[in-house]
């Protein structure tokens, strides 16, 4: 590789350098590579991963939903009260939540406003058709249904948020599609969560995933970049 193309508002930069790491999405990865190189298999297979629709939703109380105990302090507004950190869910189709007011209330704390639910629904397929309202009533009955006594509070508000391509859709058979941080051009790697390291589509496996890259890119100097447990290389 010789050099790499970007846009420069109007006009375009050639950026050379002696290695070039493509840190990107499923989405950004098939858009960047040259048609050409799809003839190397490496990259061909990059074509038949799929990114899955995911669906953020935003539900704001006039108390606080994880408060499951203390009914007059689920009930009021006067101060924050509930579970402050993140919360997983085998039994909803979000599998991952939090109420923001409480785990980041700097930044989502109202004063006078109960809990800011935020969940993410993935895979968000089913949803992609569905409206905003229809999505938030959903979402707000799984709500219920694990914290059944957030049925006292009433919705303030709601936003939804979908993203048509985001993760790497995990399907059966797919692993092995994922490519490797070094690739069949000398000069060219790749990181992000989608290529091969162990954990799902995460922060964890985009930080191993770096961390590989970097192994690759640094094998000829015979430096050895620091990995433990499922770092691999
Ligand atoms: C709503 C939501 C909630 C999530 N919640 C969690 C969570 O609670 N915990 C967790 O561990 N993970 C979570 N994830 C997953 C996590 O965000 C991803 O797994 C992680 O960000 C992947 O990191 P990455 O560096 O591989 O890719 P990304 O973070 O997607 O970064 C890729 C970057 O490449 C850029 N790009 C793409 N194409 C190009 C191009 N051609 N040129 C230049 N730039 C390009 C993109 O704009 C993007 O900035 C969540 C994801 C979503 C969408």
């Amino acid at each position: 590789m010789t050099g790499l193309l970007v846009a420069n508002g109007e006009g375009e930069d050639t950026i050379v350098a002696d290695t070039y790491l493509a840190a990107c999405d499923v989405p950004g990865i098939q858009r960047l590579l040259p048609p050409e190189w799809r003839s190397l298999k490496t990259f061909e297979n990059i074509y038949k991963l799929e990114a899955v629709p995911v669906a953020t939703v935003q539900l704001r109380f006039d108390g606080w939903v994880t408060e499951m105990n203390d009914p007059d302090a689920r009930k009021q507004v006067e101060h924050a009260a509930g579970i402050d950190n993140l919360l997983y869910s085998a039994d909803a189709d979000f599998s991952c939540f939090t109420d923001l007011a409480l785990s980041s209330p700097k930044d989502y704390y109202r004063p006078g406003q109960g809990s800011l639910m935020q969940v993410v629904l993935t895979p968000g397929d089913p949803f992609v058709p569905m409206s905003n309202e229809d999505i938030a009533q959903h979402a707000l009955q799984q709500i219920h249904d694990l914290f059944p006594s957030s049925r006292e509070l009433t919705l303030t508000w709601f936003n939804v948020v979908k993203l048509a391509q985001s993760l790497y859709r995990e399907n059966p058979g797919m692993d092995v599609y994922r490519p490797a941080q070094k690739t069949p051009v000398a000069n060219f790697f790749l990181a992000g969560s989608y290529t091969q390291q162990d954990y799902i589509d995460s922060m964890e496996g985009a930080t191993i995933s770096g961390k590989q890259a970097a192994q690759a890119i640094l094998e000829p100097t015979g430096y050895k970049v620091q990995g433990v447990g499922l770092f691999k290389y």
